[in-house]
């Protein structure tokens, strides 16, 4: 049963569309389960009703005919009580209502089971048979395991496969629309740019060849390189190896020398897709094939056809000729984007990105906002692979994009962005004006910096200082640690570019959802594992070189302010102090004379939220990571988008513990300023400045929003809407009180598009 659902899984999820989607589930099911009937209805986003999409044994004339109101039939019952119904004489339940173009009155037994995708029910899969009895518990089990498994599947088809009439998009004019969750405001218009792991054959776009005859070349090229490899490999082994064994490398080099894998892929080509697309395509059928087979032995070999298929990738991969065009406007799209594939896209054609994973806290959100480019996160039904190349539109407010927009829809968002920059320019009057309430009340803006290495820190002008510079990207982009002489210098220039005021760097927060491919560590639950202060107190031969290069950077300028990131006990806080008194002495035999610096701690981890006060003796300084914090008080992974509808900072608890935080700093008079994403939220910056933070550390694209916030509302205001929100229920019920709060000061433009 499982062999038969994961292929039935598998199957879907290659198919090019939703018909065809269709069509492999109502013909697998019926020959599994050796019914007379299987149908699948979906739910008609813009009617409600439910249609009969496809069918084997009702009459096929019926398909897209039959039309079923919620309320209305069997279909409509399991749908309404989203539970299978197993009846042995359906045409005698009360709800049975008949249609005559099915020829359904012949078929006695029922069950119907809902396709249920996050709540929402997608459809009905209905088996039926001749026959008057009820079906077994297990073959109730089967079909529910089964529609739950496709339910993700059926939604992506449906959203980009373009049925008529079945479009699950709310652009009516024409364009699909895919919902996902704002990752970074601001919306563009632009060209898709599929980004993937290399390795992955599965992921391969496909896309048009720039030159068939290259292609081609490329790829022959390709499969003659790792028949070379076979037959030395054949070679070094003979003797060492069993003749089976020995006999392996012959049946791979007979595939690779026999007519259909190579034709077939160079057909393709020539077909108009590109080599790594046309030869994903070919090993995924060839693998279906095998796949199928009776015999055991031969079904294995599926799994010699798919790495034979990565050998010849990975030869194609190593072909500089073939190197890709960046698009003039690129949407960067992908499975799982990281901050390091965001990198290598030139800045200045990079103007949107779209993740299937992820959320608004993971990092590459956080280098979208950096970068003021919008982002959409967490699209969990997206597929890649028929994305490059095509129009799409960001929606980063909203969390929505289009792919295919008609020109009705391009129009309206070109409009959009001609808001955006009008209002753009309307802030930058405010680059030189003070971040006062209108009550007199001045806050601290301070800019996070250091995602990306070229930041145009010019943007910070007229803020604080740094709040939180992150230091981890010169280590992500490297392949080994950087030295104490490289870091020196990089933090130097930051130093240097915020000249008598504080810059706060935070020591190496690696682990989590940034890790070093020089460095490997495998975790089950990394964000509860190996990261931040605890790798580099394990390490301090990696720490004290950091130190160092931070110490020395700050000679003579003495604006350097240390931040130690997931500290979760004291005893972190006394090791790293005394690694730094070290650092300084180290430094001293070295003839390098150095001031201490201000220490501080990130309070992101919930523990230190109950020892604050031991914290605030020990601590020059606290920050507070909201990102975290949230992400560990809700346990919510702040990457998985799965549960990114209940990750939300304006969660009371978190914002009761935060109100814990400040209450603390001011008994003890330590500076606290909060760092996370909350704080370049125009929501949450009325709430942290309600509840007395002194100051707030955001993206530099955040920096003059939230000035324009806070020289509009009072602090009063403010802190009313404080204490308002702190005794509420809900996240939603927070939000809804500041939203209208932004309305009625005609703040709404920061939090929708247009002005
Ligand atoms: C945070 O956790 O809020 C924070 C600022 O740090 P990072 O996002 O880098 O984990
Ligand atoms: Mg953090």
């Amino acid at each position: 049963m499982l062999e038969t659902l994961h292929r039935v899984s598998r199957e879907v999820n290659d198919a090019p569309g939703l018909p065809e989607a269709l069509r492999i589930i109502v013909n697998r099911v019926a020959d599994s389960m050796s019914v007379d009937v299987c149908s699948v209805y979906l739910l008609d986003p813009e009617t409600g009703d439910f249609v009969l999409m496809d069918t084997r044994g009702l009459y096929p004339e019926a398909v897209g005919q039959v039309r079923l109101r919620p309320s209305e039939g069997l279909v409509g019952l399991v749908a309404e009580r989203e539970e299978p119904i197993n009846l042995e004489n359906a045409p005698r339940h009360s709800r049975f209502r008949y249609f005559p173009e099915t020829g359904e009155e012949r078929f006695g037994s029922f069950l119907g089971v809902p396709i249920i995708h996050y709540r929402h029910v997608l459809g009905v899969l209905v088996v039926q048979q001749r026959d008057q009895r009820r079906f077994e518990e297990d073959e109730v089990a089967f079909l529910v395991t089964l529609a739950a498994q496709l339910a993700g599947a059926i939604a992506h088809a449906r959203a980009s496969g373009g049925i008529d009439g079945l479009d699950s998009g709310s652009v009516v004019e024409g364009g699909r629309a895919l919902n996902g969750l704002p990752g970074s405001p601001g919306v563009a218009v632009g060209t898709a740019m599929v980004s993937y792991v290399h390795a992955d054959l599965d992921a391969i776009p496909d896309r048009e060849p720039v030159d068939v005859a290259e292609e081609v070349k490329a790829f022959r090229e390709a499969v003659e390189l790792v028949k070379e490899k076979f037959k030395e490999l054949g070679s070094q082994l003979a003797g060492a190896v069993s003749p089976d064994e020995q006999m392996l490398f012959d049946v791979y080099l007979r595939m690779l020398e026999g007519d259909s894998l190579v034709r077939e892929t160079v057909e393709r080509i020539e077909a108009g897709n590109w080599a790594p697309g046309a030869l994903r395509q070919v090993i995924a059928e060839h693998v279906r094939v095998f796949e199928e087979m009776d015999d055991p032995y031969l079904r294995e070999r599926a799994s010699d056809i798919r790495d034979l298929g990565r050998r010849i990738l990975s030869r194609l991969r190593e072909e500089p000729r073939r190197a890709r065009e960046v698009p003039e406007n690129a949407v960067l799209i992908g499975k799982e984007v990281s901050a390091s594939q965001l990198a290598e896209v030139p800045r200045e054609r990079l103007v949107g990105v779209i993740s299937a994973t992820g959320s608004r806290n993971s990092h590459v959100a956080i280098l979208a906002r950096a970068l003021g480019v919008p982002a959409v996160m967490g699209v969990d039904d997206l597929r890649t692979r028929r994305l490059d190349g095509r129009d799409v539109i960001v929606d980063g407010y909203s969390g929505r994009f289009y792919i295919d927009p008609s020109s009705t829809v391009t129009q309206e968002y070109l409009r959009l962005m001609q808001d955006e920059q009008e209002f753009s320019e309307e802030l930058q009057a405010l680059r030189d004006q003070p971040a006062m309430t209108p009550d007199g009340h001045r806050m601290a803006l301070y800019a996070n910096t250091g995602l990306i290495s070229d930041i145009n820190l010019s943007l910070a002008a007229g803020c604080d200082g740094i709040g939180l510079h992150r230091t981890e990207f010169p280590f992500l982009i490297r392949d080994r640690f950087p030295g104490e002489e490289e870091q020196a210098a990089l933090y130097r220039k930051v130093l240097e570019q915020f000249k008598d005021r504080p810059a706060v760097l935070r020591t190496l927060d690696v682990g989590g959802d940034k890790s070093l491919a020089y460095f490997p560590v495998h975790e089950e639950n990394p964000f509860l594992g190996w990261r931040g202060i605890r790798l580099t107190l394990d390490h301090p031969e990696i720490f004290l070189t950091q130190l160092r290069a931070m110490l020395r950077a700050n000679v003579g300028l003495n604006n350097l302010q240390v931040l130690l990131p997931m500290v979760s006990r004291l005893q972190e806080l006394e090791d790293a102090r005394r690694l730094l008194a070290r650092a300084r002495e180290e430094l001293a035999e070295d003839g390098v004379d150095t001031v201490m610096p201000p220490l501080g701690i990130m309070v992101e981890v919930p523990a230190t939220v109950y020892q604050i006060d031991r914290y605030c003796e020990r601590a020059d300084f606290l920050s507070v990571g909201t990102n975290d914090l949230t992400q560990y008080l809700l346990a919510v992974d702040r990457n998985n988008s799965q549960v990114a509808g209940l990750y939300d900072e304006m969660h009371p608890s978190v914002l009761r513990s935060i109100q814990e935080i400040a209450l603390a700093g001011r008994r003890h008079k330590r500076r606290v300023t909060v760092c996370g994403g909350m704080a370049g939220d125009p929501v949450g910056a009325i709430f942290l400045m309600g509840i007395g933070v002194e100051g707030l550390s955001m993206s530099v694209s955040s920096l003059l929003r939230i000035k324009w916030v806070v020289r509009c509302i009072p602090v009063a205001r403010a802190s009313e809407l404080a204490s308002r929100a702190l005794e509420m229920d809900s996240p939603e019920e927070v939000r809804g009180l500041f939203n209208a709060v932004l309305d009625e000061y005609k703040l709404g433009s920061l939090i929708r598009a247009g002005k």
